[in-house]
């Protein structure tokens, strides 16, 4: 019988590699705290109506690349393939806009989307998600970007593009699309077939073809920017202006529309120079009538979502990683008969916040020297046959290879001073 293999376009994440995620979320929580938003832990299926009508028909997501299934009570179910339309569920179901506003909720997970697979694109893979909900001040798109940016400074990664636009609101939209059909109308049979489909439905998503055919038409196609109303403008103005006095190295796309119907007023990317064709470590923007489309009040909203993975990869391409993965500080070896003791004294150093292991196999203790020294222990603590009948244990410091003996019930002080040291 053929071993069973995990399904195209999901991947196992094991100990090489998961105190990489660890360290990307624990940065991102760190975040979250000092900017004031606090974890929202939502579920990972929601009803399909949700994302056909919170993220729109005409987009990729909902046409082409939901996980659907109907569930035994006969309902129609969706793997969430974002977090944003759950964010807005979860604040309007739990009556969060009847207390102080805005709500800043943060969270992060698995999104589950049926695309191709190539390098930073998966099926299933993980976002991290911050959104602003009641409260429409361009000053909480100015603080949403800046929480991303925060996020990657933070991990230590450079050379990114942050790329902004507006997208307007449905005041002004409705005559942006119609002089974007006025523009595309002569050299629709020039686009690619996808797009030309798209001249009726949806015409702004031609903007983000990548195609070379469309991309040429694009290239010379009027900018939202000139159609936007007052309000939107002024709107886009104070966002730009608030970002620039942050210092932030902000352009503006015109082209950027992103492959969500729900934003209204600020789009915005951060790319990265490092990820190859799947270049986008963040989208995000206003959604101001998101909360309306899922049939709540009109609630505004703002916020980001930044891909685990890809933040992982070009932390990996800059090399903000620093070394391997982290070891338990003191790995306790024992001779054969010294098994009780060796589980006290770990038993006791974890007590003391010392982080530690022993052997389970039975080695020598050679090869559970070996063993230390290949999983990364800054110290061993040897209870051989001399330190059994003497009630000692022999320390060493695996860096520089230096050791003592002393008494058992000395033996965690000794550590801790030893592990302070390293510290420096
Ligand atoms: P979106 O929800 O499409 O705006 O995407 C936000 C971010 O999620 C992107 O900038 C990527 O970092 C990440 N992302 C989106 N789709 C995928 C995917 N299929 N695989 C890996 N990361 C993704």
């Amino acid at each position: 019988m053929e071993a069973i293999k995990a399904p195209r376009g999901t991947y196992d994440v094991l100990g090489g590699e998961s105190w990489k995620w660890a360290r990307v979320v624990n940065t991102a929580r760190g975040v979250a705290d000092d900017f004031g938003f606090k974890e929202a832990i939502l579920p990972i299926f929601e009803h399909t109506e949700l994302f056909s009508r919170g993220i729109g028909d005409t987009t990729d997501v909902v046409e082409k690349e939901m996980y659907t299934f109907t569930d035994k009570g006969g309902r129609s179910i969706t793997l969430r393939p974002e977090l944003t339309a759950s964010m807005v569920r979860a604040y309007l179901e739990n009556g969060l806009r009847h207390g102080p506003q805005p709500v800043k909720l943060w969270g992060w997970g698995p999104m589950f989307r049926y695309e191709r697979p190539q390098k930073g694109r998966y099926r299933q893979f993980a976002q991290i998600d911050f959104e602003i909900l009641g409260v429409s001040s361009p000053f909480a798109d100015v603080e949403i970007i800046d929480s991303s940016m925060e996020i990657y400074r933070r991990v230590g990664l450079s050379n990114l593009r942050v790329l902004i636009n507006s997208v307007g609101c449905p005041r002004c939209r409705p005559d942006y699309r119609e002089s974007l059909r006025k523009f595309f109308e002569t050299g629709l049979d020039k686009l690619c077939e996808t797009c030309r489909d798209r001249f009726d439905r949806n015409p702004l998503r031609i903007l983000d073809c990548k195609k070379p055919e469309c991309r040429e038409l694009t290239d010379s196609a009027p900018p939202m920017i000139d159609s936007l109303c007052e309000e939107c403008k002024e709107h886009f103005m104070s966002v730009t202006r608030g970002l620039e006095k942050l210092g932030a190295d902000v352009s503006l796309d015109n082209k950027l529309v992103r492959g969500l119907d729900y934003y209204t007023k600020t789009a915005y990317e951060i790319l990265s120079g490092d990820l190859g064709a799947q270049n986008a470590v963040c989208g995000g923007g206003r959604y101001d009538n998101l909360a309306e489309a899922i049939g709540g009040p009109g609630v505004p909203g703002v916020g980001f979502a930044s891909g685990i993975e890809r933040i992982i990869i070009t932390m990996e391409a800059q090399g903000a990683f620093m070394g391997n993965e982290p070891g338990t500080d003191v790995f306790v070896i024992s001779a054969a008969g010294a098994e009780y003791e060796a589980s006290l004294l770990t038993h006791e150093l974890r007590a003391k916040g010392v982080s530690s292991d022993m052997d389970f196999m039975g080695r020598s203790i050679k090869s559970q020297m070996k063993y230390a020294s290949q999983t990364g222990a800054k110290f061993v603590c040897i209870i051989g046959e001399d330190e059994i009948s003497s009630g000692t244990a022999t320390v060493k410091n695996m860096k520089d290879g230096s050791q003592e003996t002393t008494r058992r019930e000395s033996v965690c002080g000794k550590i801790l001073s030893w592990k302070e040291a390293w510290a420096q």
